[in-house]
Parts: C-alpha cells; structure tokens; sequence
C-alpha cells in the first residue's frame, strides 16, 4: 500500500502536491482526492491521476462532477458533504494523507486521517491551531508520523534530531521561524489603512491562497505558525522567536546550547518540503530549481515591528493564555479576512475583529473536540457581528 490521498486538491498545496506526485506516478498513486466545490480543476485533476474516488465538500458540485465524470467515461467513484472527506480521508489503499485544505474546516478530515493510521502530511495549520492539544493526543494514540508541509516547520523538523526527545534533551535553546514580512513590510502604517484585497494577495517571495496571503500581510500566518511549532515541536513560546527574513532562503534555524545554529535553505517553493515529506526518510527529485546562492547575492534579517502588525502579538497571546484562546483567534481571523477580501473592513480593521473577539472570549480550558468546535462557532458569531459594527459604521 503505497497510494496518496489528497485533501484541497485543488488548491494551491493540493496541485503543488500532485505535481511532485506526478513526477513519481509509480511511487506515489493518487487515489483519492478532495476539494470544496471547484469542479472544473477536479475534473481535470482527475483525468490527469485517475483517483479511485474524489469528493466535493458541497453537495452540488459533487452532483455536477459526477455527470460530467459520466460524460467523459471516467472511472472515478464521487462522495459528498463530511463523510465524502472522511472517505478521502480514510480511503484503504492510502498509506499517505495531505491535509491542505484551508481553515478550520480541515480539522476533522485530518484527524478521520490520523485515526484511520494514515501518515499525515499536515499543510492544513489551523487544524493544530484550533486543536492542538487534542490532535497531538490522536497522533500519539495512533502512533502514526506526521510530517509538516508548512516551509518554516519542514525546515525545522530537517534541523532537528530524530526521535521523541524534548527540545531541552536535544540540546535545543531556540527556534528562530523566519518570516518573509509579506508585502507590506516596509510600509508606514497610514498607507496600510487602504491596502486593497489585490495587494494584500500578491506576496513577493510565494504563490499561495487568498486566506494565507493575508495572514502574510498582516503577520498572523507566522502567528499561527508560532502555535503549530508550539503542538508539534513541544516549544514553549519564549523558545520561539520570530526573524523577520525578506529573501525567503532560509526557511527556518534550530540553536543548540553549544551555539551550533542548523538553517534550511532552498528557493521559496513549496515543493520542496512537499517531497521531503512525501519520501521521508528518503529524498527524491521535486521540480524545484536548485538553489544559486551568487544569484541570492545576500540574506538579510531583521526584528518584526510588532506595532505596524498586531497580529503577531495577539497570537502569542493567545499561545500564552492556552485552552481556547487559539481557536477563539483562529475562528475571529478567518472571518476578519473573509470580510476583507469582500472588501467589507479595511486591512486594519482585521486585529481589531480579533482582538474584540479575543477579550469577549476569554480562555477557558478545552474539555473535547465539540467544545472546540462550539467556541469555534460562537467567535465566528461574534467576529460577524463586530464586522457588521464596522460596516455600519463607515
Ligand atoms: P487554497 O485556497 O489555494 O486551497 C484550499 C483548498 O481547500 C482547496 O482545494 C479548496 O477546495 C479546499 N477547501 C476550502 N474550504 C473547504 C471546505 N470547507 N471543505 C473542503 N475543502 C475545502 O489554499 P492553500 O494556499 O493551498 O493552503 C492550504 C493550507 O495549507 C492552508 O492551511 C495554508 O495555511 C497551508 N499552507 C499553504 C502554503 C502555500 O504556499 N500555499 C504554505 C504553507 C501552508
Ligand atoms: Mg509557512
């Protein structure tokens, strides 16, 4: 058993994913996929992999992929709704699963993954984000590997010893996330106020989606990220730190006691650490340019202005605080973002829709996945509300 099942397959993760798959057709049969409800790309993702089974979250498109499907004499079985990710998820000739489907709403498929004993390849940050506690809990019930996607935190795993140890037993004294600053690093914080959904989107170093390319710009994608590493690594915040790193080379460092610091490096493309995570512990070709570092000329580092982006800040406060505080932060920002995207709130207005969230909210201790998800859905609500406050308003 040596298939590959992909959540968001259609998605910017989900195609970089099975371009490198494509690449090993023999190595790595595609066997199922999953997506939202862009029909188009998985019919065509279809006939170029020829999955056993592909789903559609909405319940329409399924329908209309299925018909189409039928038109072309294409083989590929259709699920829908929950339990058609669930089936991606747990498909029995799966031994891998990418979890890259964006937001919260990824969590349940990926953990159906981890219970079914799928070696996970977790793109998907905000399912740590929301339950990292709990979803370490199922990895380690499971005793199933996870290998993360995320650039910052492949980097790390690759800086890292093997093995289970703590941090403090590996000799380790910091992680240093690098961070590229997003588009608007250098930008007074006037100008920030008008920023448009356009700008916000075209980062300088990597092609993304629309949700993570305004957590770039406003920082709280390293926010997020610092709690990933948190769950996954076993890192206290003060051990995190965040470097602002414009040139996107080095994806991340690991600094030992003895001074030692180990870096990744690699131009910004992210399949590189998709078919790191694909072969672990073994290494195959990815497409990917190799590295020319007298075309890199220099690497720059610098602190991240806390002020201008106050995202970061919340974040590492939500860390702090613990229990529910992250998933309160995580369901607040995709909701702020949304919004900013519909052009309903300007670029600002996205930390101050969490933060009001954040203090109506306050951290509670997590008790089961429900109660996560219910505290998902009540700072939705609220971010809403105080999203139509600010319309109103202007
Ligand atoms: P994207 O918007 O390009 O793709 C998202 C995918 O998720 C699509 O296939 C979409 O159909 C699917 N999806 C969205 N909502 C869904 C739902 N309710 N049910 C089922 N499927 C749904 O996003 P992306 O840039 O590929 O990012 C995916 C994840 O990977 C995010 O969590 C992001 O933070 C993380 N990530 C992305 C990058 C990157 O370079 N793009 C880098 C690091 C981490
Ligand atoms: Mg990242």
């Amino acid at each position: 058993m040596s298939g590959l099942a992909v959540l968001g397959a259609t998605g910017s993760i989900g195609r970089s994913t099975l371009d490198v798959a494509g690449r090993h057709p023999d190595r790595y049969p595609v066997v199922a996929l999953a997506a939202h409800r862009d029909v188009e790309t998985m019919l065509d993702l279809c006939r170029r992999h020829g999955p056993r089974l592909a789903a559609m979250a909405d319940a329409d498109a399924a329908r209309e992929l299925e018909r189409r499907l039928a038109v072309e004499g294409l083989k590929t079985e259709v699920a829908a709704g929950p339990a058609g990710l669930e089936a991606v998820a747990t498909h029995p000739e799966a031994a891998q699963v990418m979890a890259a489907i964006v937001g919260a709403a990824g969590l349940p498929p990926a953990l159906a993954a981890v219970r079914a004993g799928k070696r996970l390849l977790l793109a998907n940050k905000e399912a740590l984000v929301v339950a990292g506690r709990l979803f370490m809990e199922e990895v380690g019930r499971a005793g199933v590997t996870v290998l993360p996607i995320d650039s910052e935190h492949n980097a790390i795993y690759q800086c890292l010893p093997p093995g289970s140890g703590s941090l403090e037993a590996k000799g380790v004294s910091r992680i240093l996330l690098t961070a590229s600053g997003g588009p608007f690093r250098t930008w007074p914080v006037e100008r920030l106020a008008r920023v448009t959904p356009e700008e916000a989107c075209a980062h300088p170093n990597w092609n993304m989606g629309r949700k993570i390319s305004v957590d770039s710009a406003t920082l709280m994608n390293k926010g997020l990220e610092v709690i990933e590493a948190h769950w996954l690594f076993g890192a206290e915040p003060d051990r995190i730190h965040v470097v602002v790193h414009p040139q996107s080379i080095v994806h991340s460092l690991v600094q030992y006691v003895d001074g030692s610091v180990l870096a990744q490096m690699g131009n910004p493309d992210m399949r590189t650490p998709i078919a790191h995570a694909l072969a672990w512990p073994e290494r195959i070709d990815a497409g990917v340019a190799p590295l020319d570092l007298f075309d890199v000329g220099r690497l720059d580092f610098e602190a991240p202005d806390l002020k201008r982006f106050p995202c970061l800040g919340l974040a590492f406060r939500a860390v702090r605080e613990g229990g529910t505080a992250p998933a309160v932060l995580n369901a607040a920002n995709e909701v702020a973002v949304a919004a900013f995207l519909n052009r309903r709130i300007g670029f600002l207005d996205i930390p101050r829709v969490i933060e009001g969230v954040m203090e109506a909210m306050p951290a509670a201790p997590v008790a089961s996945l429900e109660q996560l998800l219910a505290v998902d859905a009540e700072a939705r609500r609220r971010a809403e509300a105080q999203v139509k406050a600010l319309e109103d308003r202007a």
